[in-house]
């Protein structure tokens, strides 16, 4: 499939809908930034740019950006975005306040950064009218050509809808320079997929949701180069950066064509998600989203595989209440979620226990699956973390206890179906899935 041809069109889908892709162009290669000045040039009515940057990445790519675009007849401004408390920035309503006040008015956005400074620039550009091209600094995250804005409001996370960028650049040499811990992050994202993609045929099959083959398949011929070479990853080397880096961004082009975050989140995305939500109930500190995606990740195929084992399965209903001593305040937020969760408990149980239906749901979802064991080697191989003592929680390295209840308890933050689901409705729930966990996570 030649994806690249795909970027800025609109095209009938055997999936029923129209697919439009917002984002136009991905410029990567060691001379990729000489593109910067036609594109922006060829943009109608942009006399104007705002370069959006913090500290590091105004280091790492910032510089050099600004020196291309003085080169022609722009007008060229910068805004550095300023530290939290000592650190990185974070993508909140306050920092996107003061964006909002300081930034000068421009014709077009440029973020330069990876995860924070894209959010903040798409919601900010949005909220302006205004279109914005990225410069990518880190191969962190599969966000660079979402609609999506990943957010905190009133220190809540959420998750809206804006407007994708136009354009994103970056080169072999901006990435390899990125702190090695994001690269690997990054790989840990991208390998949800090939579990998160079996979550999302589960939900079309058990309830007839809306499933789009083509967006799963779009990083088809992508994976295997990351996934059999995570040594060369870990040596920064160019052919294996490229993999990952064009992987990062088809998985955000699958999210933006099919409207949901369901082709690159799964039940590994609840847990992610769930430790965020403790962590930020307790005033404590996460790991990276995607060292925590990648280690949930090898569970969630781990899982898959006892479970599609079973011949004949038995069906236990999971608990009706969510366990208030787990989620403390968070309790009212996750109970309306799981109260729509539970109604789908009974549907499964009566339509999997009728002949036949467990036999072709476990030969359909063997399609896409990785084998744990591949997940594993893969992270360890690169230097990702693979292990739940890995997963810094509050400066501390998770522990077994913890992380094993965040597993049992996560998937009753949404009502989205996972393989957390079908494990705890067929009885794994809690001591089962505790021995995978030292199993596969120790
Ligand atoms: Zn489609
Ligand atoms: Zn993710």
């Amino acid at each position: 499939m030649n994806q690249m041809a795909l970027l800025g069109t609109s095209f009938a889908c055997d999936c029923g809908r129209q697919h439009r892709i917002p984002t136009r162009a991905l410029h990567y290669g060691p001379t990729s930034l000489e593109q910067l000045l036609p594109t922006v040039a060829a943009l109608p009515d942009v006399h104007n740019c705002l370069l959006v940057a913090d500290q590091r990445t105004w280091a790492a790519a910032g510089r050099q950006v600004e020196e291309k675009l003085r080169q022609g007849k722009l007008t060229v401004a910068r805004h550095i975005v300023s530290d939290h408390g000592g650190e990185s920035p974070v993508a909140d309503d306050r920092t996107k306040e003061r964006l909002l006040t300081e930034a000068p008015t421009t014709d077009l956005f440029i973020a330069v950064g990876s995860g924070v400074i894209n959010d903040l620039v798409k919601w900010v550009a949005f909220l302006r009218g205004k279109p914005y091209i990225v410069v990518a600094t880190a191969a962190s995250m599969n966000g660079y050509a979402s609609a999506n804005v990943a957010a905190s409001i009133d220190g809540l996370k959420v998750l809206f809808h804006a407007e994708a960028c136009l354009a994103v650049f970056s080169t072999p040499d901006i990435l390899a320079e990125a702190p090695y811990r994001l690269t690997a992050s990054g790989l840990g994202d991208v390998l949800a997929k090939t579990v998160s993609s079996a979550d999302w045929l589960l939900n079309r099959e058990l309830f007839g949701d809306y499933y789009c083959r083509f967006s799963v398949d779009l990083l088809k011929d992508l994976e295997p180069i990351y996934l059999n070479n995570p040594e060369q990853i870990r040596a920064r080397e160019p052919a294996a950066l490229q993999a990952l880096f064009t992987a990062l961004f088809f998985s955000s082009v699958a999210m933006t064509i099919t409207g949901t975050s369901a082709p690159a989140s799964g039940g590994e995305h609840l847990i992610s998600h769930t430790l965020d939500m403790l962590a930020d109930r307790d005033g404590g500190s996460h790991d990276l989203h995607g060292r925590q995606v990648g280690v949930a990740s090898i569970l969630m195929a781990a899982l898959y595989e006892e479970v599609l084992a079973i011949d004949t399965p038995r069906f236990e209903l999971p608990r009706t209440e969510v366990d208030e001593e787990f989620w403390g305040s968070l309790t009212p937020m996750v109970a309306d979620e799981y109260r729509k969760k539970l109604r789908r408990y009974q549907q499964v149980r009566e339509q999997l226990s009728q002949p036949g239906n467990w036999q072709a749901l476990r030969r359909l979802l063997q399609v896409d699956l990785v084998p744990a064991a591949q997940l594993k080697s893969c992270l360890a191989r690169a230097g990702a973390a693979h292990r739940v003592e890995d997963i810094d929680h509050s400066g501390r390295p998770l522990s077994r206890e913890k992380f094993s209840r965040v597993v049992r308890n996560s998937s009753q933050m949404r009502a989205r179906f996972t393989i957390l689901d079908l494990a705890a409705l067929l009885g794994y729930m809690p001591s089962r899935v505790e021995q995978l966990i030292d199993r596969w996570l120790s």
